[in-house]
């Protein structure tokens, strides 16, 4: 086994120790449960190296990079889009990604079905919702929770969109535990309107212990499992 297997192999081992735990303590199956391996920065080598662990999901933030590294990726993959998405960039994205998890506003809605009708494609999304308590950061992404059900009535509308869930990030400055609650209090509401809709995309590397606690069915996991990335910037 080369060196870089042995060490994402160990990485995945501790990782699904953690959400063993997790799921036992909240009473939960881990079967219940999709590890996406959040591939950003790391190269298509990597990622074909992740097929031989078993893992079948991967995410990727920037549309620049996940559409070079979809063409150089051998293995198959479900390819998640988990990034700020630009209107503009919808119509490439829509070639290659099986789930994006980043709509949240009208504009994109309406971009990304047009895109998905022209190549007559079924896209599935979720809808993020911004959980910070601070007020709307358009910088940061997701939508308010107030305006959750419009938004998601319109994707509902859309001929060539499935709505599938919600995806969320902890916000900064505060315990990932209450934002995640206030999260799952969000999704039970929603829930009650798109009960198909049961995808939850929450959890990353330091905080998946509460994510599972409140009802992630979908981990986006990067730096426990490739490695710390370089910082950009
Ligand atoms: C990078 C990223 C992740 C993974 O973060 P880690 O802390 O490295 O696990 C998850 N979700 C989104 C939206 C990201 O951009």
């Amino acid at each position: 086994m080369s060196n870089r297997l042995t060490e994402l192999k160990e990485n995945y081992e501790v990782i699904q120790e953690r959400i063993n735990k997790a799921c036992q303590k909240a009473g939960r199956q881990a079967s219940e449960i999709t590890l996406i391996a959040v591939t950003k920065t790391y190269p298509a080598i990597d990622v074909d190296l992740l097929q031989q662990l078993g893992i079948e999901n991967v995410g990727e933030n920037k549309d620049q990079e996940a559409s070079a590294k979809k063409l150089e990726v051998k293995e198959q993959f479900k390819w998640h889009f988990i990034g700020q998405l630009q209107s503009n960039k919808a119509k490439s994205v829509v070639n290659y990604a099986d789930l994006i998890h980043s709509v949240d506003r009208i504009s994109l809605v309406k971009e990304l079905q047009k895109s998905a009708a022209s190549i007559n494609k079924q896209q599935e999304v979720l809808i993020q919702v911004d959980l910070d308590q601070r007020g709307p950061d358009p910088s940061r992404g997701g939508i308010w929770p107030a305006e959750l059900l419009d938004l998601a009535g319109l994707i509902s509308q859309s001929s060539h969109l499935q709505l599938m869930g919600l995806m969320s990030v902890a916000p900064l400055g505060e315990e990932p535990g209450p934002a995640f609650e206030r999260l799952s209090l969000i999704r039970a509401d929603f829930l009650k309107f798109h009960p198909q809709a049961k995808i939850l995309s929450a959890g990353m590397s330091e905080d998946l212990e509460e994510a599972v606690l409140f009802g992630a069915t979908h981990l986006r996991i990067g730096s426990a499992l490739l490695g710390e990335r370089p910082k950009i910037g």
